[in-house]
């Protein structure tokens, strides 16, 4: 092992030292939401091109992503049903190829709900990290989705779950919704390390609320924004094993 290799292992075993609580953004970060996303876009599609509805092939996975996005961004720190937002971003849609048909739309939500509720697994090395975890931090959940972790299988693991819909639309990185998080872990701020995939929401949220960060970076991507995290690691494993090794030293 370099000199280097040991001097950033001995940063790292630092990071978790004084951790009380830790909490986990969801989506992407214990199951592989963006995939399933995809898959459910393209069924609605394919049932639309099925139905000869779809002329000249307009709505496309990625018209549809982006119909969402804007509706998103336009009700941004308001959002408490994300399912009647994925109704209205396929309502918009189909409005834009002069179709305007109820049953059609909650037909389409029905199906893109179906597809994303089919296969839903927690990434093969959540569970057993977690159980590791559990032993001895209090565990929860700080999610801008609506995804339960008992909807991925995972049950009697979390100590609590937050989830911004629950809380009038306020989203990370709102500080407000980490200090929730804070509350609910029943910890100071510093003695919380928030562990997610985005680092915008997750670390660049966690920052500003005096919070410790874990950037889970499973396709090793370059960063998109100029954000330091506390810790930079490829699965949730590797929290665990840096746990083990506090532990053994
Ligand atoms: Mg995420």
């Amino acid at each position: 092992m370099s000199i280097y290799s040991i001097a950033l292992l001995t940063w790292w075993l630092g990071v978790l030292e004084g951790v009380k609580a830790i909490s986990f953004d969801v989506d992407d970060t214990l199951w592989d939401f963006d995939s399933i996303m995809q898959s459910a876009l393209s069924a609605v599609v394919e049932e639309l091109n099925l139905r000869g509805l779809n002329l000249d092939f307009r709505i496309t996975v990625d018209s549809l992503d982006v119909t969402w996005q804007n509706l998103r961004d336009h009700q941004k720190g308001q959002i408490t049903d994300l399912v009647q937002l994925r109704k209205d971003s396929i309502t918009a849609a189909l409005k834009q190829i002069g179709i305007t048909d109820r049953l059609l739309t909650t037909e389409l939500t029905d199906l893109y709900f179906r597809v994303r509720h089919e296969n839903n697994l927690p990434f093969e090395d959540v569970l057993p990290a977690l159980n590791v975890l559990k032993e001895h931090f209090t565990l929860g959940t700080l999610t801008n989705g609506n995804t339960r972790p008992a909807s991925l299988g995972i049950d009697g693991i979390f100590d609590f779950q937050v989830l911004s819909v629950e809380h009038g639309g306020m989203e990370k990185p709102d500080p407000r919704i980490f200090q929730i998080a804070v509350d609910e872990a029943g910890c100071q701020p510093n003695e919380l390390l928030h562990v997610g995939d985005h680092l915008e929401y997750d670390v660049l949220g966690a920052l500003r609320s005096g919070v410790r960060s874990a950037w889970v970076n499973r396709r090793a991507v370059h960063p998109s924004i100029n954000v330091t995290p506390d810790i930079e690691v490829a699965t949730i494993q590797e929290l665990a094993d840096l746990h083990l090794r506090n532990l053994a030293n």
